[in-house]
């Protein structure tokens, strides 16, 4: 089945996401390696070090789209496994695979699971210290709802941190990133996954994503204060960060 460079429409989109996931969650990890050369791991720790989460036990922060518990582990480790962290996925398969992940880090008693969406979040107002969501919001049909959801489950005072894959502003290497996503992803998606069609859904959807500045207004349009994000590797990726003051 192809899903290369069609038109889709909002709500088939999430079905076709979530098929996706469910069929590469058991490699999920390996691919993020091969697909960014391990550089994933680079903006992830530096996602890390921007929230810089304190070590307190009653600090908890929500991370949407979750997967495999990438994000999570680390603002734990980094808060010497003394918070706690609720990863929020659409699917189970990933949150599995985020399970057993946490077991063997010795993190189950840190973490819970739930499986829902990230445009209806099953929590009250005001309830988290800090929302973080790794290349998962192009994911997402309506990334206002996403928005304004992030804006009502954070406490006053507390932190939005989105990364993603992003404009890259470098010329050049903007070249070298359209040939190494446009063709190798597919191949090494191929090969590894044994699934081209599903890569090259993910290579399209980060085009399709707003560039920094527009999605920093979208989330200035949701409610957060003093928006300002980092470009990473020339902006293959970029940090946004945002305040619920
Ligand atoms: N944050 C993890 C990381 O950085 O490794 C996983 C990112 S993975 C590329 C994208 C995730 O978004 C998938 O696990 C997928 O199931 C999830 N996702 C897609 N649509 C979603 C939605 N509407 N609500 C919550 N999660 C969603």
């Amino acid at each position: 089945k192809s899903f290369g460079f069609r038109k889709v429409g909002e709500d088939e989109k999430q079905g076709l996401v979530n098929e996706v996931f469910h069929r590469v969650a058991g490699r999920y990890d390996l691919m993020n390696d091969l697909m960014s050369a391990g550089m994933h791991r680079v903006w992830k720790d530096a996602m890390v070090s921007w929230l810089s989460p304190p070590k307190r036990e009653d600090w908890q922060v929500l991370d949407v789209a979750g997967g495999t518990g990438d994000i999570a582990f680390r603002i734990l480790e980094a808060s010497n496994r003394k918070a706690h962290a609720t990863v929020l996925d659409i699917n189970g398969s990933m949150l599995a695979v985020g399970h057993d992940r946490a077991v063997k880090k010795g993190l189950a008693d840190n973490v819970e699971f739930v499986e829902a969406n990230a445009e209806e979040l099953p929590f009250a107002d005001s309830r988290f210290d800090a929302y973080t969501i790794a290349f998962g919001i192009r994911n997402v049909p309506h990334i206002d709802r996403a928005l304004s959801e992030a804006y009502r489950v954070l406490k006053p005072g507390g932190r939005f941190l989105c990364l993603e894959f992003s404009e890259v502003e470098m010329p050049v290497l903007d070249r070298v990133y359209d040939g190494w996503s446009f063709n190798a992803i597919p191949r090494i998606g191929q090969i590894v996954a044994g699934d081209a069609d599903s890569y090259r859904y993910l290579v399209e959807s980060i085009r399709k994503f707003p560039k920094q500045a527009d999605f920093a207004a979208m989330i200035k349009a949701a409610g957060f204060e003093r928006v300002t994000w980092r470009n990473y590797s020339g902006g293959i990726a970029a940090l946004h960060s945002g305040w619920k003051l």
